[in-house]
């Protein structure tokens, strides 16, 4: 039986039915958004090139801020409060806040991010998210109404 190259396996695999999988599933694993068992990261944070089971590309992947955002608003702020509400109320010395806020505000800051990454990117992939554009005639009263023509590009 002759061997399948690599090309031969990627091209398969795009052609193949994939099951539709929750975001929420693979993305707080790590997994991939098409196969549900490759690797979505090669360190903490950084998206690999490609899935290594299925060859889907993670080109199309841009969470941006998103992690941030959400960890910002449900990680660092709850952290802050924590560490203003013990100052306030307590007064502590210095060392207190070393052994109780820094490691609260570490935990709820950086845990949080991967799986919040890689919910996003999963979720980009299900959902089709991207850059908005129009490549075909636009239809607004019905398939037997006007069609509203593209543009030609002046650039
Ligand atoms: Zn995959």
């Amino acid at each position: 039986m002759p061997q399948q190259t690599v090309t031969d396996q990627a091209a398969e695999a795009s052609e193949r039915e994939w099951p539709k999988r929750e975001p929420i599933q693979t993305g707080i694993r790590g997994r991939c958004p098409r196969c549900g068992e490759g690797h979505l990261f090669k360190g903490f944070l950084t998206l690999r090139e490609e899935c290594e089971v299925c060859g889907l590309s993670y080109a199309f992947a841009d969470p941006a801020d998103g992690p941030a955002f959400f960890v910002i608003c449900f990680g660092c702020v709850p952290a802050v409060v924590f560490a203003l509400t013990l100052q306030i109320k307590f007064d502590p010395p210095t060392w207190v806040h070393l052994f109780t806020t820094l490691p609260f505000l570490l935990l709820t800051c950086l845990l949080p991010l991967r799986p919040l990454k890689g919910w996003l990117v999963c979720s980009q992939y299900f959902f089709k998210a991207g850059e908005g554009r129009i490549a075909e005639p636009w239809y607004p009263y019905g398939p037997a109404g006007p069609a509203v023509a593209v543009p030609e590009r002046q650039w």
